[in-house]
């Protein structure tokens, strides 16, 4: 649709430095990481809420569509317009305040993680939520996809964090929802309903996070199997033995067989599967209850047992973790990065029917993650130039969800849905759930100007 006369209004409104409509502008804001591109009329960047309300006033009265930005780092084209009309780029609302008495931060939208993360540390504090691009991803961001990390298995996802939310309506009408107290219990938990909502449903410029106290130290261990059976059942056991890791990652042979290619690191040679897990806490708990997460361990005959004590060793350690992801990259195939969740006691199903399907469909399947919360991303490796492929690739992801949602599982524990999963949307969700969707969707933004053209 053309929206040039809406666009024109607004940039007399608001000025051209603050509405940009040249080309470079309107290409950079027309992509995420997914690489899904749709272009947009125009790329609006507020100065302050008067320019964001005034945005969604005008957008709502001539229905043009309208998608937040943080910094484009979503994997399923959720931030890409869809339906073109406005851009709205909030990663310059970057202001972080650490309140150290009460335990919070007060972010605005674009501040990035990483930022949040340092800046409470700084004063003691710990933000959990760690996706691995956070050093560029927005709180806003983070916020609409309820994003997660390595740390979800014992301190939760983004949701967890989020107290209060100052959010702009599609009427262009502010609210501030929930608190800034660390329990609230007046009136429904309205604020929850943004965080997940992919810009569906408001745009969030601004957060209350809870914070909790920085944990003094950390340990891990880094463990080789020579079977994913073996892997699987050394982390049940710890959970069993009543220890909550901060971290749980495991990794599949091919994946392993990557990162030895590249790294040359002689422990993984031959290994089946890798599990790193982390504690944090008190210097002599956490060095005592190592030495007996390592007794469990060792009842699953490992091949290695690596030990990390301290930032420095526990860092090396995971040196080897952050190679992966470049190493399956160092293959020549594309990784279909699936961010699936499953109970965590089918996790070794999970791997053995990964297994079937690489044989199944002949493409390989590399499978790691975050095993604390189930969440592995099962990334289906693809050669385009081979004939057939993609048609092969969509089976073998058709029947990958097909088994997680039977399963029990979830279809994305990360990412969202975006684009890129909207196809698999009617199978993960109920026919009753998606017309409440649709309710929630229509009491909120009646026109549909929101990030149009996505799930809902
Ligand atoms: C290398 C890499 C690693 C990643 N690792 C992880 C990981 O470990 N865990 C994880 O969860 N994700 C991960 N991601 C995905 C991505 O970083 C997250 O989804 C992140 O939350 C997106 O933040 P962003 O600021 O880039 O948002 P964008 O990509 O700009 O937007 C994402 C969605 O949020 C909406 N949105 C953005 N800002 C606002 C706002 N202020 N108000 C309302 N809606 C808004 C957009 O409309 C869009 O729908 C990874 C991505 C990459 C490229």
């Amino acid at each position: 649709m053309d929206f040039s006369s809406a666009t024109k209004q607004l940039k007399g409104k608001l000025g051209p430095r603050i509405v940009r409509t040249d080309r470079d502008s309107r290409r950079a804001a027309s992509f995420d990481s997914s690489k899904i591109e749709f272009p947009p009329e125009a790329v609006v960047f507020p100065r302050g809420l008067p320019d964001v309300a005034a945005v969604l006033q005008l957008a709502n009265r001539r229905r043009v569509p309208v998608t937040v930005r943080g910094r484009g780092t979503s994997l399923t084209g959720s931030a890409a317009p869809a339906r073109g009309g406005w851009v709205l780029d909030l990663h310059h609302w970057d202001k972080i305040r650490i309140d150290a008495q009460a335990g919070l931060a007060h972010v605005q939208a674009g501040a990035t993680v990483e930022r949040i993360q340092s800046a409470a540390e700084k004063k003691g504090w710990f933000y959990p939520p760690d996706p691995s691009s956070m050093k560029y991803c927005t709180i806003g961001g983070n916020i609409a996809c309820n994003a997660g990390g390595m740390h979800g298995g014992k301190y939760g996802v983004t949701r967890d964090y989020v107290l209060g939310l100052e959010v702009v309506l599609a009427d262009g009408i502010i609210v501030r929802l929930g608190s800034r107290t660390h329990k609230n219990k007046t009136g429904f938990d309205l604020h929850r309903l943004f965080v997940g909502s992919e810009g569906l449903l408001g745009v969030v410029t601004e957060a209350t996070l809870k914070l909790i106290p920085l944990p003094p130290f950390r340990a891990n261990l880094a463990v080789g199997f020579d079977s994913m059976k073996n892997a699987v059942r050394a982390l049940q056991s710890i959970f069993a033995a009543g220890f909550l890791p901060c971290a749980a990652e495991l990794a599949d042979e091919f994946t392993l067989v990557a990162a030895y290619k590249r790294t040359k690191s002689e422990s993984l040679r031959g290994c089946k599967a890798h599990l790193i897990v982390e504690l944090d806490g008190q210097i002599n708990s956490v060095r005592s209850e190592l030495k007996d997460l390592e007794r469990i361990i060792r009842r699953q005959k490992p091949l290695f047992i690596q030990r990390g004590f301290g930032n420095k060793e526990c860092e090396a350690v995971w040196q080897i973790r952050r190679e992966f992801s470049y190493a399956l990259r160092d293959t020549g195939l594309t990784k279909l990065n699936e961010d699936i969740v499953v109970p965590r006691g089918k996790l070794e199903q999970l791997f053995k029917f990964a297994t079937t399907l690489q044989k199944k469909h002949g493409l390989q399947l590399a499978c790691f993650g975050h095993a604390g919360d189930g969440n592995i991303h099962t990334n289906v490796m693809v050669d385009y130039t081979q004939p057939g492929t993609k048609k092969r690739a969509e089976k073998c992801l058709d029947e990958l969800f097909r088994w997680v949602i039977a399963s029990g599982g979830a279809i994305t524990g990360e990412h969202g849905i975006g684009l890129a999963k909207k196809r698999w949307w009617p199978q993960a969700v109920s026919k009753e759930a998606r017309g409440l969707h649709r309710t929630v969707k229509h009491a909120l933004d009646p026109k549909g100007i929101l990030n149009p053209g996505k799930f809902v």
